[in-house]
């Protein structure tokens, strides 16, 4: 079966800059009506966050942990469930062993969305991936899916590749669109 990858920071809740307190986590409502399309038509609904706040120092798991908590609470309450949250703590800027650069799977590099893949046996080749940043359209271009959806004025469709193809996604129907896209990929 296909899935819907998203990104979590900019993407799910609004972007705060590593976000390391429950208290500072809203949503973006405009992502509630993709969630809940994913939820009725059986499309697993997996987080893709990359967390370098953790190499950094910034914060720790347990902090993490929390405020991915309290985003679950806040999405339960809008009748949103998410299926599986990957998070990669890794960056070159880091200390001890969560000093890597380029870690296969840190964005955008694929090594989550695989993992996920693994973990659920996923069509990538029918997956979708919605994001703030290029780097979220990389992955997900690098890990094979169909299209990817890009939140915000930031859009640039430069990939060559012509399997992937990236998506605006600002507007009310721009959204409806992506809605429309999951109904079909859960109805296939
Ligand atoms: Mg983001």
């Amino acid at each position: 079966m296909p899935a819907l990858f998203l990104d979590r920071d900019g993407t799910i809740n609004v972007d705060t800059s590593y976000p390391s307190d429950p208290a500072d986590i809203v949503l973006r409502p405009e992502m509630l009506p993709v969630i809940r399309t994913a939820n009725l038509v059986g499309l697993p609904a997996i987080i893709v966050s990359n967390q370098s706040g953790i190499a950094r120092g910034y914060f720790g798991w347990s902090e993490f942990a929390a405020v991915n908590g309290r985003l679950l609470e806040l999405l339960e309450a809008e009748k949103c469930q998410l299926d599986l949250v990957l998070a990669c703590a890794y960056h070159s800027s880091g200390t001890g062993i969560l000093a890597a650069g380029d870690h296969p799977m840190r964005k955008p590099n694929p090594g989550m969305l695989l993992h996920a893949r693994d973990l659920l046996g996923l069509d990538m080749g029918r997956s979708i991936i919605v994001g703030d940043k290029a780097d979220d359209m990389e992955a997900g271009r690098r890990a094979g899916l169909r299209d990817g959806w890009h939140v915000g004025s930031k859009f640039n469709r430069k990939s060559g590749d012509v399997a992937f193809v990236e998506h605006k996604l600002i507007t009310g129907n721009d959204h409806r669109r992506l809605c429309d896209l999951i109904a079909g990929l859960g109805r296939a």
